[in-house]
């Protein structure tokens, strides 16, 4: 297949939609992007890459960090996780607070806001601080990335502590229910730290080939996790990984996704490939909007999806 030829002829067919979306501006430091932006990559297994756009131009990763530190969370702690933090889709937006108070403070699944959260406290208790933590998150991540050059942008980690009452609200219930270990601020400091991370798609795309592939690295070999916990993290991308929209995302592209709120979404086609688009115009649940058309785009051209 001609995967550069397939790319051009998507970025063709998105450009007029650049400017529909909206960006993050609830995070004040993001509220400037410019929304009519487009970049897309795909590594397959022998490492090869295709792009298209501005591949190399950094963004905020936000959300999508959540599938990194589930990853971190499920090796260290299995099934016992299951408990602190569930599987099932929310059907609510990623930040909501009204599930996580009938549900006595266990969130709903690792990739809405309270579950993230929540996956980030476990890690601090086992790393015993929250420095330790974001050290070996950030390590986790350019391991799988294979790539030393990865950061924090530390004016977007900033911003959103600023401007962090409802993350530090979810924090809080869940701390009321007993069901975080340790404080509020630094649990809710470490996960704007690892949302803040910056990456661009070509490191994102190269990042998932992990989960493409049973959970092992197929260009370095390297072991990072059992296939059943590939299995594991790759349904509950599918399900969960877009919030409100899991299902839209399902049928429209179907495949196992995790976007975030820097207009980023990663996505893998099992046995086959990963793929990072990005678009900072947001839909109405927070994903992006050009990048998830774009995805569908390539399953429709493809016929690479899971169904
Ligand atoms: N850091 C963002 C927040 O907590 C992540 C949200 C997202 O990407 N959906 O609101």
């Amino acid at each position: 297949m001609d995967y550069q030829k397939i790319l051009e002829d998507i970025e063709l067919e998105i450009k007029p939609m650049l400017g529909d979306g909206k960006v993050a501006d609830y995070i004040p430091v993001l509220s400037s992007i410019d929304p009519n932006q487009f970049a897309m990559s795909i590594t397959l297994f022998d490492g090869t890459q295709y792009n298209i756009g501005a591949s190399q131009k950094l963004f905020s990763i936000q959300s999508i960090s959540k599938v990194f530190t589930y990853t971190l969370a499920l090796k260290f702690y299995a099934d016992k996780f299951y408990g602190r933090v569930g599987h099932e889709p929310s059907g609510d937006p990623f930040n909501s607070l009204v599930q996580l108070e009938y549900e006595n403070g266990v969130p709903r699944n690792p990739f809405i806001n309270a579950g993230a959260i929540n996956v980030t406290d476990a890690l601090i208790s086992y790393y015993h601080s929250s420095e330790s933590t974001y050290k070996e998150i950030i390590e986790f991540i350019r391991s799988i990335a294979d790539e030393k050059e990865i950061y924090m942008d530390k004016a977007v980690a900033l911003s959103e502590m600023e401007h962090g009452y409802r993350n530090i609200s979810l924090a809080s219930l869940m701390k009321s229910f007993d069901n975080l270990d340790n404080s509020v601020l630094d649990v809710v400091q470490t996960y704007f730290n690892h949302c803040s991370i910056e990456m661009n798609t070509q490191m994102l795309s190269r990042s998932m080939l992990y989960l493409a592939n049973h959970g092992f690295d197929p260009v370095t070999n390297k072991a990072y996790i059992s296939p059943s916990q590939a299995k594991r993290i790759n349904a509950v991308m599918l399900t969960c990984g877009h919030y409100d929209a899991s299902g839209d995302f399902a049928y429209n592209v179907g495949l196992p996704g995790k976007s975030g709120v820097g207009g980023g979404i990663v996505a893998i086609v099992p046995a086959k490939m990963a793929l990072s688009v990005w678009s900072p115009g947001l839909n109405a649940q927070g994903n992006s909007l050009a990048g998830t058309k774009a995805l569908e785009l390539f399953t429709t051209k493809t016929g690479l999806s899971i169904f």
